[in-house]
């Protein structure tokens, strides 16, 4: 695939990524919030803006940058892509798994419910496995050394000290039904014995038997 259309889809994506996030943060705006953002974690946020919102648009939009531009094969433009609308739609049904819990800071709510259902069910941090999804497809998407491994690189201080900060807050507020959840799933990847094998196996079978 061209670098182009690469470059065109990164960008609907990312349009499609704000309008969406802009739909839930309204029902988020409307409350009223502790400010929870040490000065660490806006750093990190701002880091997160820079890589990627901030550089992708000053690539795409402008020569800046062309100096150090690098050409992968064609090829890998399908898989990448595929990576990059797989983020977008774990993204989104990560917000609407999280509902009304979601907050964009740490932040534990009236009557907050912990959600082990949806795609909470195969990870403890949908979001953030998203945004690594989103991140590495960046890096095949924007062949730049600046501009494609911004997000990867900007984001893994933020990702680091946050889950440590959030799952700390969520064990101290739910205890043992935290400590649970922590043993049975994994935080980005799912867990190979949560995806049950012995049921493709047997929809395989099935299948090759009607053929027959
Ligand atoms: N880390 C999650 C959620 C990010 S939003 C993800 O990657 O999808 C951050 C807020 O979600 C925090 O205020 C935290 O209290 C809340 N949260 C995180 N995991 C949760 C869960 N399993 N159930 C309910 N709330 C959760």
């Amino acid at each position: 695939m061209d670098r182009a259309y690469l470059e065109i889809i990164f960008l609907c994506g990312f349009v499609l990524q704000v309008v969406l996030r802009s739909y839930y943060a309204q029902y988020y705006v409307t409350e009223k919030h502790p400010r929870y953002f040490n000065k660490k974690e806006r750093l990190f946020l701002l880091f997160i803006f820079v890589g990627f919102q901030l550089l992708p648009i000053l690539y795409v939009f402008s020569t800046w940058f062309s100096f150090f531009d690098y050409n992968l094969p064609k090829w890998l433009g399908f898989p990448s892509t595929m990576l990059y609308c797989f983020g977008i739609w774990l993204f989104f049904r990560a917000h609407s798994d999280l509902g009304k819990y979601w907050s964009p800071g740490l932040e534990i709510k009236e009557n907050h419910q912990l959600i082990t259902t949806g795609v909470f069910k195969w990870v403890r941090h949908p979001m953030y496995a998203a945004f690594v999804a989103i991140a590495l497809a960046q890096v095949f998407m924007l062949q730049n050394w600046i501009v494609g491994p911004a997000f990867l690189i900007l984001a893994i201080p933020f990702y680091m000290n946050r889950v440590r900060r959030e799952e700390r807050q969520l064990i101290r507020h739910f205890g043992d039904e935290y400590r649970v959840y922590v043993e049975e799933t994994n935080a980005l990847f799912p867990k190979i014995k949560q995806i049950d094998l012995s049921l493709i196996f047997a929809r395989l079978k099935f299948s090759s038997k009607n053929k027959g």
